[in-house]
């Protein structure tokens, strides 16, 4: 392709919308335009990016036995009530972009497929003979994200590919899990990405046991924790790890103290000496459900601990089966509060506190945790439920029932790990640009898709589910791969491999030359850029460095002695004049040459 007809247009300064390194050189390097908050046009450079990217998943997915396909976007809202979706993906903090049609019926814009595909196995997959059976497709989703931003990272429309498998038996789909890891971590390696496999939570998508791929750079929305051993990774959402050590409180019976203004942890400790190991953080919450009423949410955590949100979530949800899907947790407000309700004495909570009188008939009494870092405290520190008051060596048991233990607590970078005590998780970011997850049987038996066995009965068909952030990916290679100058393209997902430069368009013989070895590139089937641009060398160079292609042939002066320099911009080897076979030559070899 000539660089004249390529719409390129370079901008010399970082864009304002532009918030870290890869979406600004992005911008600048004429790979895409925003037209709105998270929506994006991918230009030509950028198109091909993509296509690179999606053929190398295409040939991975081959290997696994995946057949491409193509669902539909439009879904219906029917289909994902019954799946027991649709109020969570489009109440409260829903993703999911909606409408209505002429025919007053309710549709949604795939932010992901479990539901059209279960839909269709349930239509299709009938005997246990037809399984397993991995479906997959390269799509546009579509998500309406609280915080669209970073460019591709998170946009609100992005291509995604997803891939299902259906299974007679979870061994199958274990095995398929196995596979489908295999062919991510080569399809990382060979778009030149350094990726780590974390454990992940499984979110929205449900299921049991799912696995993030990670591409590490500093500007990565995730944190992940790993042992130095390399055998624990995961997701901070996810992570699980050893507290510190509490100090223990000495006390024989309970009794009351005076803590006037001292409403966090620090200014009690502060005030009278605890350790914050031998108190209670106290949390009072408030979870809105698609279909019951508010239900206060009351979390004991040791006082060093922090809560994790993802984690209360997930508990939330399991220990309320009826209330339909959850929309969101907040602190709870004087909002929530019928009548004199806004006595509760925020800042001196003690885990006793009685249900609060919340607003709306049928209730679901108060939910009371304590993460196991607050249910292991013999006697502790807690606020008394009144105004300036704490309680000092109070007791479960005592004091209130234990209430429901469970994981709540965030795991932090230093803290011991499980497997190995004597090893400490490390922090690292990370941006996530896949997904795998094992879906066991949730949209099969919401859906009813059923098979028939070996034996004869009838029974749901097992899932799992993958998915890569395809546009997300390309951002992240560019947020690993970039200098001072530029992007620095991994060359197998480059949007060109060559490109040569005619360094004065006014010289005949250079213009000569660099055609002669545009058409040879061209004839070996190297994608090649000639810039034929009547600018000067130092425009063109600057943008060849911008644009990041790999190798860079400039056709200058020494084009009338046969000479050409060679520059190589993703590897190592630097800058070389060369004589125009020996570069002819040396980029003839990457033909051959694999990932
Ligand atoms: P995140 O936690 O980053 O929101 P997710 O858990 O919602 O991601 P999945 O539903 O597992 O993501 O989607 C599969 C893949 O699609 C993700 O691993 C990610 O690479 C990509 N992805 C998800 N949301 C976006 C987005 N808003 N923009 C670009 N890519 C995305
Ligand atoms: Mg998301």
């Amino acid at each position: 392709m000539r660089v004249s007809r390529l719409m390129l247009v370079t901008l010399r300064d970082d864009p304002a919308e532009a918030e870290i390194t890869s979406h600004k050189l992005l911008l600048r390097a004429g790979y895409m335009r925003r037209l709105a908050p998270g929506i994006f046009a991918y230009l030509p450079l950028l198109f091909r990016v993509l296509q690179k990217i999606s053929a190398i998943v295409r040939e991975e997915m081959a290997s696994v036995d995946a057949l491409e396909t193509l669902l539909p976007q439009l879904q219906p809202a029917d289909l994902w009530r019954r799946s027991g979706r649709w109020d969570g993906y489009t109440a409260g903090e829903g993703i999911m972009f909606h409408l209505i049609d002429r025919q007053d019926r309710a549709l949604g814009l795939g932010p992901t497929h479990e539901e059209v595909v279960t839909e269709l196995a349930a239509d299709l997959l009938r005997s246990y003979r037809q399984l397993p059976v991995c479906l997959y497709q390269i799509q546009t989703k579509f998500r309406d994200e609280i915080r669209p931003r970073f460019g591709l990272m998170r946009g609100r429309e992005f291509i995604m590919k997803d891939a299902y498998s259906f299974h007679a038996d979870e061994a199958c789909l274990r095995r398929t899990y196995a596979a489908m890891d295999g062919a991510y971590r080569r399809i990382f390696a060979r778009c030149g990405l350094r990726a780590v496999a974390v454990e992940a939570d499984s979110g929205a998508i449900g299921g049991s046991a799912s696995q993030e791929f990670m591409v590490t750079a500093e500007a990565g929305e995730d944190l992940i924790l790993a042992s130095p051993d390399g055998c624990y990774a995961a997701n901070q959402e996810r992570a699980v790890s050893l507290p510190a050590p509490a100090l223990p409180l000495e006390a024989d019976a309970a009794r009351s103290l005076a803590t006037p203004a001292q409403k966090s942890i620090e200014e009690l400790c502060a005030a009278h000496g605890f350790h914050p190991t031998q108190t209670l953080k106290v949390l009072l919450l408030v979870a809105r459900f698609a279909v019951a009423a508010p239900r206060a949410v009351l979390v004991s955590l040791r006082g060093d601990q922090q809560l994790n949100d993802v984690k209360l979530a997930n508990a939330v949800t399991t220990l309320s089966p009826e209330a339909g899907a959850l929309l969101e947790i907040t602190p709870l407000g004087a909002e929530h509060l019928a009548g004199d309700g806004l006595a509760v004495p925020f800042g001196y909570l003690g885990p006793h506190l009685e249900d609060p009188p919340l607003g709306g008939a049928e209730r679901l009494p108060m939910l009371r945790l304590a993460d196991s870092s607050a249910a292991e405290l013999g006697a502790f520190v807690c606020g008394a439920n009144r105004p300036d008051e704490h309680l000092v060596g109070a007791r479960w048991g005592e004091l209130c029932p234990l209430p429901q233990v469970v994981d709540l607590r965030a795991a932090q970078p230093g803290d011991r790990c499980l497997h190995d005590p004597t090893q400490r998780l490390e922090a690292a970011r990370g941006i996530e640009v896949g997904h795998i997850f094992q879906l066991g049987r949730k949209y099969s038996e919401a859906l009813e898709a059923r098979f028939t066995n070996e034996a004869g009965s009838e029974e749901p068909l097992w899932m799992g589910c993958y998915g890569i952030g395809v546009s997300r990916l390309a951002q992240a290679a560019v947020e690993q791969h970039h200098d001072a100058d530029g992007i620095r393209w991994p060359v197998a997902i480059a949007p060109y491999t060559v490109i040569i430069v005619i360094a004065s368009s006014q010289d005949p013989v250079q213009v000569g030359l660099a055609e002669r070895l545009y058409g040879q590139l061209l004839q070996a089937g190297i994608d090649t850029l000639l810039d034929d641009r009547p600018e000067r060398a130092g425009v063109k160079f600057k943008d060849a460095d911008l644009i990041g292609i790999p190798w860079r042939l400039v056709v200058g002066r020494a084009a009338a002695e046969g000479r050409v320099e060679l520059v190589d911009r993703s590897g190592d080897s630097g800058k070389q004049e060369l004589t125009v076979e020996a570069a002819l030559d040396a980029l003839l070899g990457l033909q051959g040459e694999g990932p």
